[in-house]
């Protein structure tokens, strides 16, 4: 290391003559779009941003901000939802983005597989499987930014996580640049491996602590040859789990999607939308979207087996009026429905939104026992449910009270609603964060209400591959008890 600059300065020379001008900009033009979250809560500062193109150049760049102590921040899409991937505001990191690397090695039809680096863009990957006949099964409101070291990264949901399971079960192999610079090379394609500990599962959901996702295999499955999308409605959230349990035992592995969403939330929506429409004539308290798909060989039966079930429901009282899409226009025009419930909430004014998952069983008495309880010690706000109720994964919102300013109210009323809400799930043997990570958003919440036992786990495991805490410092988990001296 120089002596005679100062280290800043001595560092990004270094950096520029590894990455060259592509590859690192201390531009205020280029770098300021990527220093705050696509929300808007967060907003950090960096040394500079770095887009190396390839996993050498990355882990050479990593060993450099070793040798001069520089933390590093990774970035794929900025599509998250915990503020992971903004530096904090010191301006001593370096944001470290992925989206140069963003080439498709190889789509694999007869293994079902798909390769490719961090940098890919969810909606580029889903094109490329479908021109092989495949598909990636995993699908989000982000899919135009998130990328797929960011999906790997943050353990992503979405939608078809009841039939496919969340990036955790699509990941086959991975490449990552670890914090000291080595390569973790496990691309493999390989379904049965018992080498030990699987290694991999420790950099899905690790947030950017542990290491840098580079790349990765990814399972795909066959093309949907054709799907039915039902809108039913229900009187309870309890209804809504029993037409669940009705679907699965009447539709099976054809069953890909339920989400629900209460009536609050698609007067929300049509409030948004001037030129959408509600499915169903009347209102009901509880609204299903549920989709069925089949791929070539049960396309035949497939609309015959959804109307079946639907008149069972009907004859069993499970439903109050249900629609099935007449085609594909209208089956999308069902699903932006329920894409449009989170910014159609954000409409509203000010809210606090948690992410939250209960055993899924106890989904419909925890929503109903946790709207009542923060209505009544929250005089004059709207709590809502919807989302994921397949998974026992539901995006729990708090509506201020009509003219209450946006800071004030969320740094105080709102952020003790937060940790009502997360104690409430604690209590219910829950999670407090379902899908979105932790982040620095949860940060807090986490070392509040972690299991002690587990927390030390975390930590253990942070310092052993990062003993100096140089990877995406001050989020998911600290080496010292966050707010402690280290
Ligand atoms: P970023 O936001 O850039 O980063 C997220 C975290 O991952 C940060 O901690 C970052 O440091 C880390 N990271 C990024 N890339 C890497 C890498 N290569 N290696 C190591 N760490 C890395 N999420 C869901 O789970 N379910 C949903 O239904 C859902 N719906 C969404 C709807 C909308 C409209 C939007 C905008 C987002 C939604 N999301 C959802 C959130 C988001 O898309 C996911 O969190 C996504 O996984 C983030 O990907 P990204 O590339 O944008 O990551």
């Amino acid at each position: 290391m120089s002596t005679s600059k100062r280290p800043d300065a001595a560092f990004l020379e270094e950096a520029q003559a590894l990455l060259g001008t592509r590859g690192l900009t201390c531009d205020a033009d280029l770098v300021t779009p990527w220093l705050t979250d696509w929300r808007g809560r967060y907003t950090g500062q960096a040394l500079a941003l770095a887009s190396p193109a390839n996993v050498q150049e990355l882990a050479a760049l990593v060993q450099l901000c070793g040798r001069y102590g520089v933390p590093i921040v990774p970035q794929g899409g900025n599509s998250g939802m915990s503020g992971g991937a903004t530096p904090d505001a010191s301006g001593t990191a370096l944001l470290v983005s992925l989206r140069r690397m963003n080439a498709i090695r190889a789509v694999d039809p007869a293994e079902r597989t798909a390769t490719c680096e961090a940098g890919v863009v969810l909606q580029v990957l889903h094109e490329a499987a479908e021109a092989k006949r495949l598909r990636f099964p995993l699908s989000l409101g982000g899919k135009g930014s998130a990328t797929v070291g960011g999906l790997i990264a943050t353990n992503a949901g979405g939608t078809q996580v009841l039939r496919h399971g969340s990036m955790r079960a699509l990941v086959l192999g991975l490449e990552a640049v670890l914090p000291d610079g080595r390569i973790y090379d496990a691309l493999t394609p390989l379904k049965k491996d018992n080498r030990g500990f699987d290694l991999k599962q420790l950099f899905i959901g690790s947030e950017g602590t542990l290491g840098i996702v580079t790349a990765a295999t990814l399972r795909l499955v066959p093309q949907v040859a054709e799907r039915t999308v039902i809108w039913a409605g229900m009187p309870t959230i309890q209804a809504a789990r029993a037409l669940l349990l009705h679907c699965d035992a009447a539709l099976g592995d054809a069953l890909e999607g339920f989400e629900v969403l209460p009536q609050s939330s698609l007067e929300a929506v049509l409030d948004l939308l001037p030129d959408a429409r509600a499915p169903l004539a009347g209102p009901h308290a509880w609204h299903a979207l549920i989709e069925v798909v089949a791929d070539v060989a049960g396309a035949a039966n497939l609309r015959a087996a959804a109307e079946t079930m639907l008149a069972s429901a009907f004859e069993a009282g499970l439903v109050e009026d249900a629609t099935i899409a007449a085609n594909e226009t209208q089956a999308e025009a069902f699903w932006n429905l329920r894409e449009s419930v989170a910014p159609a909430e954000r409409a509203k004014g000010p809210a606090v939104q948690h992410d939250i998952s209960v055993p899924v069983a106890a989904m419909p008495d925890f929503l109903d026992m946790a709207v009542t309880t923060i209505k009544a010690e929250f005089p004059g706000v709207h709590a809502l449910g919807f989302g994921h109720l397949g998974d026992g994964n539901i995006h729990f919102h708090v509506i201020a009270p009509p003219g209450s300013q946006r800071s004030e109210w969320e740094a105080a009323t709102g952020k003790a609603i937060s940790r009502r809400v997360h104690d409430l799930v604690t209590q219910w043997g829950g999670s407090i964060s379902a899908e979105h990570g932790i982040g620095q958003l949860k940060v807090d919440e986490l070392e509040r209400l972690g299991d002690p036992v587990a927390l030390s786990l975390l930590r253990q495991v942070k310092a052993a591959l990062d003993p100096r805490g140089l990877l995406n410092p001050g989020k998911l988990v600290t080496l010292a008890p966050h707010g402690a001296r280290p």
